[in-house]
């Protein structure tokens, strides 16, 4: 099946202990769809302004992603500033400008309604809602957001997350939204709001799943050298995804194995600054330290 992302492609300017780097391409889409595009066409929906460097577009042209609603606006590109201290396990965020961001109306073109597996990726949930409702019959809706949209505009997540599949959210923010302290409380509250399943990412601490059925846990991959954190939950959700929209099922073990590939996929992601690792990331590269991986826990 084929795969459209809804989300940011931004300009990133990221401090880690590891150093600093300004205007990197970043954003939820464009990082989403470094790891899903190792498994199925990924179509990518979001806006840019008139500043975006030629040579990033051209960039994710070389991706083969298709950039039929990638949509030049009139402004500047949205950007994210943010730090990573200690653990690195979350970002500080120093500054966020909206650009055009702040008037965009998704579109996609009459094929692109037709695609059944969708991804919500980080953005503004009014225009997450926009763009479900021009979906003609999706098999498969999953949805991410952070604290800066859960904080101003909750009501319209509250809205959108009815629509939805699976919830994908990372611990912090599940914990902001549900009003609970404890995961699988958090993750219960979640689903009482609409998904039916949510996948909460825990950072170094891996992920845990949610359903009506199981609970389904995972631990990280075991990084030595931790770069830059940023995109590693929207790798996470691409590869997870891009297993899921591969497969055209959605059973418990489906869901297992779309975790581990996302679990592996984000594990690169960190490695290096940008998306400079996951680009070059190939299908063969996963796999084998998926295996690494499964030999680690077979106890
Ligand atoms: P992650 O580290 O997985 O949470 O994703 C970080 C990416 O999200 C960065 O590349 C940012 O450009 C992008 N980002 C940061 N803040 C927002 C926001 N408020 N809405 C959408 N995307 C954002």
């Amino acid at each position: 099946m084929s795969l459209l992302v809804l989300g940011t492609v931004a300009l990133d300017s990221v401090k880690t202990p590891s150093g600093k780097r300004d205007c990197l391409l970043g954003g939820s889409a464009s990082h989403f769809s470094m790891s899903a595009r190792l498994f199925t066409d990924v179509h990518l929906v979001a806006t840019i302004g008139e500043d975006f460097p030629l040579h990033e577009r051209d960039f994710l042209r070389s991706m083969k992603l298709n950039l039929d609603s990638l949509k030049v606006n009139a402004g500047e590109t949205f950007k994210w500033e943010g730090e990573y201290q200690g653990s690195l396990n979350s970002a500080v965020t120093l500054k966020t400008e909206l650009g055009v961001l702040a008037t965009f109306d998704p579109s996609v073109t009459e094929k692109q309604r037709g695609i059944r597996c969708v991804f919500l990726a980080n953005t503004d949930p009014v225009i997450q809602m926009r763009l479900l409702k021009q979906m003609r019959k999706p098999a498969l809706v999953a949805l991410d957001s952070m604290n800066f949209w859960i904080n101003s505009k909750r009501k319209d997540l509250l809205q959108v997350l009815k629509m939805v599949d699976i919830y994908v959210v990372n611990d912090e923010e599940a914990r902001s939204l549900s009003g609970e302290h404890n995961l699988i409380k958090a993750g219960r509250k979640l689903r009482s709001m609409g998904p039916k399943m949510v996948l909460i990412k825990k950072g170094e601490h891996g992920a845990i799943l949610y359903s009506d059925k199981f609970i389904f846990p995972m631990p990280a991959y075991p990084v030595e050298t931790v770069v830059d954190p940023t995109g590693a939950g929207d790798t996470f959700a691409g590869g997870f995804m891009g297993y899921l929209a591969q497969s055209g099922k959605v059973t418990e073990g489906v869901l297992k194995e779309a975790i581990a590939y996302g679990t592996i996929a984000a594990s690169f992601n960190v490695e290096a600054f940008g998306l400079e690792r996951t680009s070059k990331l190939t299908i063969k590269d996963l796999r084998n330290r998926l295996s690494k991986f499964r030999k680690m826990m077979k106890f």
